[in-house]
């Protein structure tokens, strides 16, 4: 059987702007599995950034309910959100989001500085993360010294260095080429199915959904459909 890592039930985000209201996601229901490659797909202003955001702890919810773990994130303080993002969760955004005074090692070593990790274990770390997304000769290059597919390499290795539960990643690929894009989606699909994590990735590119298991077709912040595609195997429930 496969097990539900993430449980959203009539999850609503609701936003104000002025007089008007937005139901960003609107009544939502959704079972993420344990360690399946989840695509939401839509149109832009479908609501994907939303629930992204919202089941990785980034928002709250208006109403609704979003479980993780047996642990209800709605009534998590930001304190407690916080904690629970560095203990389970990587991100990856469409514009890295890397701290541009920093090196590329030291970018990844992020996550590791905030676990109180010791310095030569979380340089060894970064370094050998650094190794497996190809960038092992950029390790003391900043942002700004790379091009976008290696500043994008760079973030991903700060998502997965914790070996997170769950790495969410947010059109990561938006900002790039062509060739570029299979390159970091094999990357990033490849990583989580080696170390059996749940991959959430948000796309309004019906292409990418290929690297998907399932995929959540979204319209108007409600679950237009739902995709099968690969079957998941192996894991144990
Ligand atoms: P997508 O990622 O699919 O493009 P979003 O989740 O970003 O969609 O947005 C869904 C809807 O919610 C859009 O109509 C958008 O304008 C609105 N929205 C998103 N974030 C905010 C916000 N912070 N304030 C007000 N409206 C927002
Ligand atoms: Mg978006």
């Amino acid at each position: 059987m496969t097990k539900n890592i993430i449980r959203i039930k009539n999850v609503t985000k609701i936003y104000r702007m002025g007089a008007e209201t937005i139901a960003a996601v609107n009544g939502l229901s959704l079972d993420i599995r344990q360690g399946e490659v989840c695509c939401l797909l839509g149109k832009s202003g479908s609501g994907k950034s939303t629930l992204l955001n919202l089941i990785a702890g980034l928002e709250k919810p208006t109403s609704g309910q979003i479980i993780f773990h047996k642990k209800h994130m709605e009534r998590m303080n930001e304190d407690q959100l916080a904690h629970f993002r560095q203990q389970y969760i990587g991100f990856v955004f469409q514009s890295y989001n890397l701290l541009p005074t920093l090196t590329a090692l030291e970018n990844v070593t992020l996550p590791l500085i905030f676990r109180n990790v010791p310095v030569q274990e979380r340089n060894e770390r970064a370094m050998e993360m650094l190794r497996a997304v190809g960038l092992e000769s950029r390790a003391n290059h900043k942002p700004s010294e790379m091009s976008g597919g290696q500043q994008q390499r760079v973030s991903i290795a700060r998502a997965f260095i914790n070996k997170p539960q769950v790495v969410f990643a947010d059109e990561p690929t938006g900002n790039l080429d062509t060739k570029t894009t299979y390159e970091m989606m094999d990357l990033i699909t490849g990583l989580a199915k080696e170390n059996h994590q749940t991959l959430v990735i948000v796309t309004h590119d019906l292409e990418l959904s290929e690297y998907a298991d399932r995929i959540v077709v979204m319209m108007d912040g409600k679950i237009e459909r739902i995709e099968e595609r690969k079957k998941l195997g192996g894991e144990k429930s």
